[in-house]
């Protein structure tokens, strides 16, 4: 009867125990840790604030931006899956980015004031805190890649203009005729802000009204930022800069902790916005700071940065960020940001407004 009674108990208390445990040691079980689900990995992408603004945006045009930005995010997160380092996706994902005409980098490089095309890009390895950066090339197609290359086979950070393209030669990094970078769109976008320069009276600000509020005609970057099954972090951002930026200016693209900061004690950011005051408020780094000194969660960190502070001195723009633990961090007080990131179930997700 004792017997009896004891195992009816057992029964009751755990019913499912042979199956439950079947299912546990399943390869379906297996499969999804290691899957798209896996909490460890983490993959966001802007292509920049530099958006169309909603009144000319078209349906054909939005498919254009969803689509690439779809691709960009896999083909990141892909190689993520594949087990590579954080690195490897920023860098995939960006190049795919900067080939395209539709964003500010690369080949949809705005225009300088002069009609000319200099385009800067950074990388940054949250591990070691090495980091690369290039501003002011006319000939290299892909900067994100010469960036990287500064990184790991040079003792530098930073190269800009003839001196970085004459390295890029020694790496065997692809160069081509500046002309590659010529587009319609951008230029119209010039001859439109020139022209809105020309009538506007002196010393007013280029966000007051007319062609220059258009955010497509004044901003543009593409970035990504990675977590790497390792735990590793990265960040890196690529841009063609301002239309109509003058005498040589490099923005915030390049600069190591203003558009760019990546560090696995806390997080991996890539901005995009007005560059001046990206590079005076310290963007990227002062994210970073808020988590490492005051334990901040991510997307608070984001947006005290970017809602307040940058807010408040007058800037415009916006950022992404990813966390150690793969949480993600979005903030911008534009229209809108062109962004993709893969969700908790794997699967990406793009969004513009
Ligand atoms: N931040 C870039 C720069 O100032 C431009 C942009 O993101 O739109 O060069």
């Amino acid at each position: 009867m004792k017997r009896l009674f004891t195992l009816v108990l057992l029964l009751t208390l755990f019913p499912f125990v042979p199956s439950g445990f079947a299912q546990r040691s399943s390869g379906a079980e297996i499969k999804q840790l290691q899957g798209p689900q896996d909490p460890r990995l983490g993959f966001v992408i802007h292509g920049g604030v530099g958006v169309v603004s909603r009144a000319s945006m078209t349906p054909e045009k939005e498919k254009e931006y969803r689509a690439k930005l779809e691709e960009a995010v896999l083909a990141g997160y892909k190689v993520l899956q594949a087990g590579k380092p954080g690195l490897d996706a920023v860098e995939a994902a960006i190049r795919i980015l900067e080939d395209s005409p539709l964003f500010n980098a690369g080949k949809g490089a705005v225009f300088t004031n002069d009609g000319k095309n200099e385009l800067d890009a950074s990388i940054m390895d949250g591990k070691t805190l090495a980091a690369g950066a290039v501003a002011g090339l006319r000939r290299v197609k892909n900067p994100i890649t010469l960036a990287r290359a500064v990184m790991e086979k040079s003792p530098h950070v930073m190269m800009v203009g003839e001196g970085a393209e004459k390295f890029a030669i020694t790496q065997n990094i692809q160069l081509v005729d500046p002309k590659y970078f010529w587009t319609q769109e951008r230029w119209d976008a010039l001859q439109r802000v020139l022209k809105e320069e020309k009538e506007k009276p002196k010393g007013s600000s280029a966000k007051a009204g007319g062609a220059a509020s258009e955010p497509s005609n004044r901003f543009g970057t593409v970035g990504a930022v990675a977590l790497d099954k390792d735990g590793n972090l990265a960040a890196g951002t690529s841009t063609g800069g301002m239309t109509n930026k003058k005498f040589g200016r490099v923005g915030d693209a390049p600069i190591i902790g203003a558009g760019t900061y990546a560090n696995n004690a806390t997080c991996a950011v890539s901005a995009t916005g007005w560059g001046e005051y990206f590079i005076r408020l310290g963007v990227a780094r002062d994210i970073s700071a808020l988590m490492e000194y005051r334990a901040m969660p991510i997307q608070q960190a984001v947006d005290t940065v970017i809602k307040q502070k940058l807010q408040k001195l007058g800037g415009d723009g916006g950022v992404i960020a990813v966390d150690k633990f793969g949480n993600i961090g979005i903030s911008f007080i534009t229209e809108g940001m062109y962004r993709a990131y893969i969700n908790a179930e794997g699967k990406p997700v793009v969004e513009i407004y």
